[in-house]
């Protein structure tokens, strides 16, 4: 068997590699080839597949035995490329070691530059950069503190802390030496310090640094390999829903440098805005310095040219100003990107002494604002076309299109408190946490706290508390900083950069320079991430204003959508706010709701004086009282979606929910009922059920109460005979839930088909105009029974919630307490009440369509559990052949989108 090709060369406008093989070569590797091949300056290099990390993880993390011979066989290529040779006294050519999965995971895995600097090369390349020691001992203690900290520790699972080691021996010397910045420090200095380091690391890991240019090479590629299963990338994995066997690539890259003085420099630049999709080029840069001194957020970078100035940054020169011929150059590589890959990237370049060279493209992470005007303009502009542009816009990332803004009249009352740098739009309102593990732990407490993490710069380590948190903060950094860069990624309200801010970790304050003020843990404050102002106060926020771009991305969304999308309301005003999201209809009014929340007092009480009747007599007469009221919500709902279907559910209540606690309540409804308040304690006694959720619930409660769902059957009839007159348009659908058997189906149409008649009567018409009678399906034995139930059924709507509860014999009211333990522990990859379960619950959605479909092959099937706003439930729901899905009214737009991209991708 010949050996697999682990090895892909790029260099001197060819590579072996190209866009397409991203799977093969990471995202960084197969864009890295991609320009290469488009003739652009790449500094040359080679990538270590993703394979091979998969199989060095198979092999009990040893490298394959050939690999190695490959990589140096590869390195001769670039080393022609480059005119350098690697490890030579001479002319000596240093590399970078640099992670690159598929799919971009920012910061979450390591990099080790300079990687070949040792005794033997070091004189070589103080000649060759004309006898600058300087630049050259600095590079030197970089790559100690790196390949100790990235190799020698974290690879080899230390955790000696290191880095912090060195960096603390960094700080003394500087103290030692009377300097600030390490600017300041001489070759001599660093020349002494890189011998200190060496003797620490000697002293701490029990190993000397390697010497040796080849053993670098070895350590840097197996330490990349390593960092895929470090902490945070897992932990970023599994919020990203990457699978963890697709293992990261490595790209083995000649060095360049932007820190070799006033001429070199370093960026990050996105070819359109990400923010806002205005199609600007858009970035970052520092002179005399090296990538990830902007990256990580160290140094607040300059702008990049006049489009990216403001008011943080326009004192400072960009380079347009700075470096106008070579600002020229690599605005004319981004006219090249943007139309070759038609779509926004991301880019990192440095320039060595003038010359400018390409790091890395990628296609940008962008907020759902700029998805959308960015997939609009595309289009406008002949780039793509309209299917691409469907598939351009994250469905998820609808979410935030439609994300609280600060309600601009309350926030023109208020004075700013301190600004940053508009990272991530929207605003968010919640009290402060200085570190990421209280940000976790808030949520896990109370999954409706709201908190917002403020930190000095966050880093990747800082992820789940970022994910946690419904905003972030930070003192430094730029946009394209970590913080930034996820925060966006996740569609999350954003400040980094807000430079007066001091933020004090260990006592948790943070002072506000120039200012006596001092924000504690627990304070409450509002970021605009929008402008990037924070306030000391909690504002009122309010819906993001209408975009005309979104509604015209919706209506191109809507032409490829196949699937129907209805909405989850009980109210006509939630019933409006749905229609005007596009839903078509409504796919589930819990009838029970009306008894909840404003308004509901009167009807409450009735329904209390029905639930605690002692004869059938005192129920009638409680439920004539109430169906006015029932009947006056289902009219107005109908109303609010004239000419489009109304599922009306029957009663779903877990009954001793309603019964009433205070004694003042009890003593009410004792005295409308005539009995004693010990009789009604009793009576509500007597409804205590064990397990409330497989109680006397749902259909049951009709089966053993026929005159309740008559009740309902009246109210809805009535109410759509009277629209009917009035000239509207009604189209009720009535659903009978938690069904386990047709017979049930049955006994209670017997009541419907009665009242049909007489109401139909008592109106002097033959039938509704329209109507159907149909089940949710809810328990599993519903699903095996599909064909059975589709005899009496005309419809099905899945109810996902009770179907995953009974499934996996999990409450849902109580899996707060084990959910995240399962998660944790890799039990389960997601909440199958937030998700469904494909492989489980999904098999019992399939077989109940298949079944049911068999009997009646035009049954109508909907989905209408929490999961119907889930885009990848809404995939699977459409691979199922469902009618429609149904979802919250916010959730509309993602269910729409979300259904036309899976006719995209599956439609046949
Ligand atoms: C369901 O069970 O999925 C459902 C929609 O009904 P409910 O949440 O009201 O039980
Ligand atoms: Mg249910």
């Amino acid at each position: 068997m010949s050996n697999k090709k682990y090895v892909y060369f790029f260099g001197g406008k060819k590579a072996e590699g190209e866009a397409s093989m991203k799977n093969l070569l990471g995202g960084k590797g197969a864009n890295l080839a991609e320009m290469c091949n488009l003739g652009l300056p790449v500094p040359a290099g080679l990538t270590v597949t993703t394979e091979c990390c998969v199989d060095y993880y198979d092999n009990n993390c040893e490298l394959p035995s050939y690999l190695m011979d490959d990589v140096w066989a590869s390195m001769k290529n670039v080393e022609a490329a480059m005119g350098m040779k690697y490890g030579d006294s001479e002319n000596p050519l240093l590399m970078s070691c640099r992670s690159g999965a598929r799919s971009s995971m920012p910061g979450m895995m390591d990099t080790v530059l300079n990687v070949g600097l040792c005794t033997a090369t070091i004189p070589g390349l103080i000649k060759k950069t004309g006898g600058n020691e300087r630049f050259v001992w600095d590079s030197y203690r970089r790559l100690i503190m790196m390949y100790a900290d990235v190799v020698m520790d974290k690879a080899e699972g230390l955790d000696l802390n290191i880095r912090k080691k060195l960096d603390d021996m960094l700080d003394g010397y500087k103290k030692a030496k009377g300097v600030k910045e390490d600017t300041q420090l001489t070759a001599e200095d660093l020349k002494d310090l890189a011998a200190q380091f060496k003797a620490k690391v000697k002293e701490e890991i029990g190993l000397d640094f390697p010497d040796d240019a080849k053993a670098q090479l070895v350590g840097g590629i197996k330490a990349v390999f390593k960092s895929w299963n470090g902490k945070k990338a897992v932990s970023y994995r599994r919020i990203e829903g990457i699978p963890d066997n697709w293992g990261t690539a490595v790209n083995v890259q000649a060095m360049v440098f932007g820190n070799m003085g006033e001429t070199s420099a370093t960026g990050v630049a996105f070819t359109r805005n990400p923010a806002t999709g205005d199609n600007i080029f858009y970035g970052e840069w520092l002179v005399n310095a090296q990538g990830e001194d902007v990256v990580a957020g160290i140094r607040t970078p300059n702008p990049l040219n006049d489009d990216t100035k403001n008011d943080q940054n326009k004192h400072l020169h960009s380079m347009q100003e700075s470096m106008p011929d070579t600002y020229k150059e690599l605005d004319a590589i981004r006219t090249i990107l943007d139309k070759h890959y038609k779509d926004m990237l991301d880019i990192e370049f440095t320039i060595q002494e003038k010359k400018l060279y390409m790091l890395q493209c990628r296609v940008g992470k962008r907020t759902g604002t700029a998805a959308v005007n960015m997939a609009m303009d595309m289009l406008e502009e002949g780039l793509i076309d309209e299917k691409t542009a469907v598939m351009r816009v994250e469905p998820a990332q609808l979410d935030e299109l439609l994300h609280p803004i600060c309600d601009p009249k309350e926030e023109a009352k208020v004075s700013v408190l301190v600004k940053g740098l508009p990272a991530g739009p929207g605003a968010a309102v919640g009290a402060l946490v200085f570190t990421a593990e209280d940000a976790v732990a808030a949520v896990r407490k109370d999954a409706k706290a709201q908190v917002i993490l403020i930190r000095e710069e966050t880093n990747p380590e800082d992820v789940e508390g970022m994910r946690a948190a419904v905003g972030i903060l930070t003192a430094r950094g730029g946009m394209t900083s970590h913080a930034a860069l996820v925060a966006r990624g996740w569609g999350k309200c954003c400040i980094v950069g807000a430079g007066k801010l001091h933020v004090d970790v260990v006592n948790k304050t943070a002072k506000i320079e120039g200012t006596n003020i001092v924000l504690k843990e627990g304070d409450v404050v509002t970021l605009n991430g929008t402008k990037g102002h924070v306030y000391q106060t909690g504002l009122k926020l309010m819906d993001a204003s209408e975009n005309p771009r979104f509604k015209e991305f919706m209506t191109i969304v809507d032409k490829f959508r196949t699937m129907g999308v209805r909405t989850n309301a009980e109210t006509a005003a939630d019933a409006k706010i749905a229609r005007d999201f596009g839903a078509e209809g409504i796919g589930l009014f819990r009838t029970e709701h009306m008894f909840y929340g404003k308004g509901s007092e009167e009807p409450l009480f009735l329904l209390r004086k029905m639930i605690l009747s002692g004869t059938k007599e005192e129920r009638v007469a409680a439920l004539n009282e109430l169906m006015p009221y029932v009947k006056k919500d289902m009219k107005s709902t109908m109303l609010a979606m004239d000419t489009l279907p109304v599922t009306f559910r029957l009663l779903d209540p877990p009954l001793h929910e309603f019964v009433p606690q205070s004694p003042e309540k009890q003593a009410e409804l004792a005295k409308a009922l005539g009995i004693s308040v010990e009789a009604i304690a009793k009576r509500g006694e007597s409804l205590h059920e064990s397990n409330p959720m497989m109680g006397h619930r749902g259909v049951r409660l009709g089966i053993t109460y026929p005159e309740v769902s008559e009740m309902q059957f009246r109210a809805l009839f009535e109410a759509t005979l009277e629209l009917v007159k009035e000239g509207h348009t009604p189209k009720p659908e009535l659903m009978v839930p938690v069904t386990c058997e047709v017979g049930e189906l049955d006994v209670t149409k017997v009541v419907n088909d009665r009242v049909y008649a007489e109401v139909c009567k008592k109106f002097g018409v033959e039938k509704l105009p329209y109507y159907m009678y149909g089940t949710m399906i809810e328990i599993p034995r519903a699903c095996l029974l599909g064909n059975k139930m589709a005899q009496t059924a005309e419809f099905f709507s899945f109810g996902t919630n009770d179907l995953t509860q009974m499934s996996f014999g999990f409450s849902r009211d109580d899996i707060g307490g084990f959910m995240n333990d399962y998660l944790d522990q890799k039990i389960l990859a997601a909440d199958p009440f937030q998700t469904i379960d494909q492989e489980g619950v999904g098999q019992l959605i399939t077989m109940a369509v298949q079944k049911g479909r068999a009997t009646r092959p035009n049954l109508k099937v909907g989905i209408c559990g929490e999961q119907g706003g889930d885009p990848a439930s809404v995939e699977f729901c459409y691979k199922q052949g469902l009618t429609y899905v149904s979802c919250s009214p916010f959730r509309v737009p993602i269910a729409r989108l979300a259904a036309a991209q899976s006719a995209i991708k599956f439609g046949k």
